[in-house]
């Protein structure tokens, strides 16, 4: 089972906007190139800046409370 950033996440984003989990940013559906952790069983997603700063702590699996 391939884990890459995204792959395992809820492939159905909520209908209105995404919110960056960190920044804040929002975007419509969900863009490509932002990324989806599952933490706790919750979705979060993070804009592609975010994504790009945190990604080894997202493949880590960490929770965003240590950032
Ligand atoms: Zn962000």
């Amino acid at each position: 089972m391939t884990s890459l950033p995204g792959g395992d996440c809820d492939q159905q984003p909520e209908p209105s906007a995404i919110v960056c989990a960190r920044c804040g940013a929002s975007a419509p559906g969900l863009p490509l190139t932002w990324t989806c952790s599952r933490e706790a069983g919750v979705s979060r997603y993070f804009c592609d800046t975010c994504a790009r700063e945190n990604i080894r702590a997202i493949e880590g699996r960490l929770d965003s409370d240590w950032w």
